[in-house]
């Protein structure tokens, strides 16, 4: 069987997990965390980054930190992962949704000037597959019409608009280190603070709320409640693990690209034969090997293209069912007409993608998609 996806452990992770052990201190905040923060502020020229537990924390920590309340807007794509709309719903938003656009998963940047209110606090790209949204229109947007800008960057560890990194655009990104991400540290995420009014309260949220990182630092005698907050920091720990990861991160993506490009090379000609369309790349944006996905030309098809391939040994997975039409959001909102994000809901069939994935097992796998569609 070839799985869907399998992590990528380097090795050295458990050498840095025991050395935190021997440190003595692992809670959050550590020696690991401290070269993680120091690794993304040198790599990618973030102005200010916070481990968290999760990209999840990272979108309620951004949440919190532009003072979502009852009734603020938020622009967000309606084909995402739930924890993009959530962290926003926890705090009272009404959410927008925005269309996929024609020839990306991404939302159509050209659609969202006509949702924008006097009520709309923050517009969240998510940049689907590592592949970047069209940044200088959304920013542009967000200048005029005073609006916050939150990168969702699970996707998007070491990629690029315009040679920007991801993650350096907007006020605020959460990235994520989940297992199926690039890097990894079974869970984990990452807050960036690009727009530094944001620092020094984003250490008392994540710190449950209290000026405890002032305390440690000497600066005052005991430390108390100060704000809202919770535990959003991960334990040292996972930091070190993740350090592990982020040692060998060009390794593990010139291996990932090289996958990617595999796969594209070996269904290329499917596309130009109509059978089935490829991802499209675009002059402003890097193709950081996150996924590989192809869309079937119908519901049907992608579920009998999964069954074809499952007796052929090979798992492959859809992913991301219109929010606006999840049970949640559809009991309680009607009249919403998305139909881009639904033709990605329908058509999306990821490929399995991970570092130790073969050669021969691509080419098993593109074989076996090619023998699908001979009979299709
Ligand atoms: C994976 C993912 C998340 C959530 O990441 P966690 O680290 O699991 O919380 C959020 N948004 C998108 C687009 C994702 O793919």
């Amino acid at each position: 069987m070839i799985n869907f996806n399998k992590p990528y452990f380097t090795g050295q992770e458990s050498v840095y997990m025991h050395e935190a052990m021997a440190l003595g201190k692992i809670s959050g905040g550590g020696v690991f965390t401290k070269k993680c923060h120091q690794f993304f502020q040198e790599k990618y020229g973030f102005k200010k980054v916070m481990l968290t537990t999760s990209c999840t924390s990272a979108l309620e920590m951004a949440a919190i930190l532009l003072i979502i309340k009852e009734g603020d807007e938020v622009i967000v794509p309606s084909y995402t992962f739930v924890s993009t709309v959530n962290a926003f719903v926890l705090r009272g938003a009404k959410i927008v949704f925005v269309d996929s656009s024609m020839n990306s998963p991404n939302m159509d940047a050209d659609k969202i000037e006509a949702l924008i209110t006097t009520k709309t606090k923050v517009i969240v790209p998510v940049h689907y597959a590592g592949i970047a949204c069209d940044m200088d229109k959304i920013m542009e947007l967000a200048n005029v019409h005073n609006i916050f800008v939150v990168e969702d960057a699970a996707h998007s560890i070491d990629a690029y608009y315009k040679n920007k990194p991801l993650g350096s655009i907007g006020h605020l990104a959460a990235f994520s280190f989940h297992e199926t991400k690039n890097i990894t540290s079974g869970e984990g995420g990452l807050l960036v603070i690009n727009d530094p009014q944001f620092i020094e309260r984003a250490q008392i949220i994540g710190d449950m709320g209290t000026n405890r990182f002032a305390f440690y630092k000497g600066e005052i005698n005991k430390y108390e409640w100060v704000d809202v907050g919770s535990s959003f920091f991960p334990s040292d720990m996972i930091a070190a693990f993740l350090y592990a990861q982020l040692q060998n991160i060009d390794d593990i993506q010139n291996k990932r690209k090289q996958i990617w490009e595999h796969y594209y090379d070996g269904l290329k000609d499917l596309q130009e034969a109509g059978k089935l369309t490829l991802p499209k790349m675009f002059s402003y944006a890097s193709n950081n090997g996150h996924m590989f996905y192809i869309l079937c030309r119908n519901l049907t098809e992608r579920g009998r293209l999964m069954e074809y391939l499952k007796m052929n040994g090979i798992s492959s997975v859809f992913h991301y069912s219109s929010l606006h039409k999840s049970p949640y959001f559809r009991d309680r909102h009607t009249g919403m007409d998305l139909p881009m994000s639904d033709i990605y809901s329908n058509t999306l069939l990821r490929l399995p993608f991970y570092y130790d994935l073969k050669e021969e097992e691509i080419k098993h796998v593109v074989d076996k998609v090619y023998s699908f569609f001979s009979e299709n």
